[in-house]
């Protein structure tokens, strides 16, 4: 009987590194995580150490082995998953990144997508072919920035002497001991390079972007043999067999494989993605187009929409840290049980702008409806109703965008445990939301696609048998009420926006 009793999932984040053991029961039996340095080099820039995040990542998976005394014959297989759009370029024949890695977050190429994507028939353009609005935020105007400024890089990468990778890709290359440069379709579909129809690099973005086609990684599905662990530190032959970016992970963590499935992740910002099946629904509420993972043998492309709120459990954050009006995070459940309502008060946390479905960049934040009455539980859930009001006005984007209902809302992420939230979520939504007892929805997902990917588990009937203990919060508010406090969240809104 084969020894092998766990799968292990990379969790490669954007302010830490993890490495997460999963048994055959889908139970995560234990995790290490490392964080590593944020580099601010100049206003608006974000640039992490490509060594910081492979050390990082390598140190808590052998850490995770030494502690639970395991080799490769304990472990079926490694998934990753990972920061999205964060860019590295390094140069194969000794490994080096030729600078920091971009991050996501990182704002210096505007002046690139304003010059190649003003052009409304341009932008229209990319976003027919990539699902994706033209942003800095995307891989494509990183990559085009090292070559233009890191001196000789864009000689060299003509000349097919450097590679380009998203996180994922790094670290299936260098643990595979410079074998592989792949990558799967959720991270490609992030770069603003990937044709997500025809499911290819496309050659008219990589010229739009000046990017040798030599430099991409081969594109393969997200479950599913990549290579094999060949690195000194860790044991060899363990078979490297998932990828997905983080969004997509958790949607498949929380078992959304088909159409209409959607999941919420509750975190510093919150994503939504909701699964649409083989079709690839065109937003036209400033929603992103996207692929979700697959699991094998599914036979063609499975799509997603998703859209993000800037500012979800950073409002939370802000009340403690600059408003200093709570002292952690878990009080603002009990306050806002403490008080009936809000009195009337709305926060809108338009911080850095307002996202789909508004997209205003210049709305700023607000709190409306003080009385000489409110106090500071009617402040802490306003602050708790915002994250919901924000997801009620996404997923109502979601549903006209792919022309379905939801019936459920998944949700993780660590506001997710706010019972106040999640019902107050499911009042307004008027629909179930139902969390898992594991909320670590995103490293589940690559386990499971590691899983699939090797044999570990037969197919996602098992994933769904294994999914117990769910609790669901069912909506018990009455619709009309319902109705009266999102028209007044809507009031609040045309305040924010400039
Ligand atoms: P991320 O992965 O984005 O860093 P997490 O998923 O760990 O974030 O969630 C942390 C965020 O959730 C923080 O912004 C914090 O303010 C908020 N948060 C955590 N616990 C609670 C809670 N019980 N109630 C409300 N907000 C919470």
């Amino acid at each position: 009987m084969s020894r092998q009793r766990y799968v292990i999932a990379l969790d490669q984040g954007t302010t830490s590194s993890r490495s997460v053991l999963v048994d055959h029961d889908g139970h995560m039996v234990d995790f290490v995580q490392r964080p590593f340095q944020q580099i601010y080099p100049h206003p608006g820039w974000v640039e992490h150490n490509p060594q910081d995040i492979l050390f990082s990542q390598l140190g808590s998976l052998t850490e995770l082995l030494q502690r639970h005394n395991l080799d490769e014959k304990d472990i079926a297989g490694i998934g990753i998953d990972n920061q999205r759009e964060t860019t590295i370029v390094w140069d194969p024949s000794t490994g080096t990144p030729i600078a920091n890695a971009i991050v996501w977050q990182c704002r210096r190429t505007e002046p690139i997508i304003r010059r190649l994507c003003s052009d409304p028939a341009v932008a229209a353009k990319i976003q027919a072919k990539t699902g994706l609005l033209p942003d800095p935020y995307f891989s494509a105007s990183k990559i085009a920035w090292l070559l233009d400024n890191v001196p000789g890089a864009r000689k060299r990468a003509e000349a097919g002497e450097l590679l380009f990778g998203t996180v994922d890709t790094y670290l299936l290359w260098v643990l595979s001991g410079g074998l592989v440069h792949a990558t799967d379709p959720t991270n490609a579909s992030r770069t603003m390079l990937f044709n997500i129809h025809t499911m290819r690099w496309d050659p008219w973005l990589l010229d739009l972007f000046g990017i040798p086609a030599s430099m991409m990684p081969e594109v393969r599905p997200s479950s599913g043999e990549f290579g094999q662990t060949s690195y000194p530190a860790v044991p060899a032959g363990i078979p490297l067999c998932g990828i997905a970016g983080d969004q997509q992970s958790a949607l498949f963590g929380q078992c959304c494989f088909h159409a209409g499935q959607a999941k919420n992740t509750y975190g510093t910002g919150c994503f939504l993605l909701m699964h649409t099946g083989d079709q690839a629904a065109k937003s036209t509420h400033q929603l992103v187009t996207t692929i979700a993972a697959s699991a094998p043998g599914v036979g063609h492309t499975e799509y997603a929409l998703e859209g993000s709120v800037f500012v979800g459990g950073a409002l939370i954050q802000w009340m403690r840290d600059e408003l200093g009006i709570i002292h952690s995070a878990p009080e603002t459940e009990a306050l806002a049980r403490s008080v009936e309502d809000t009195g009337g008060v709305y926060i809108v946390p338009a911080f850095t702008g307002l996202g789909a479905p508004y997209w205003d960049p210049d709305a700023r934040g607000l709190i409306c409806g003080l009385t000489r009455g409110t106090g500071r539980a009617h402040l802490a859930r306003a602050a708790l109703e915002s994250l919901a009001y924000q997801i009620y006005d996404l997923v109502d984007a979601m549903q006209a965008d792919a022309g379905r209902q939801l019936d459920v809302l998944n949700v993780d992420g660590g506001a997710s445990k706010n019972d106040f939230l999640a019902q107050f979520q499911a009042d307004i939504l008027g629909k179930p939301l139902r969390r898992p007892e594991n909320i670590e929805t995103t490293s589940l997902g690559a386990a499971y696609l590691a899983g699939l990917g090797c044999g570990f588990w037969d197919g996602i009937d098992e994933l769904e048998d294994m999914r117990q203990k769910d609790v669901v919060f069912t909506p018990q508010m009455n619709p009309g009420d319902a109705e009266i406090l999102v028209n007044g969240w809507h009031k609040a809104v045309q305040r924010a926006l400039l």
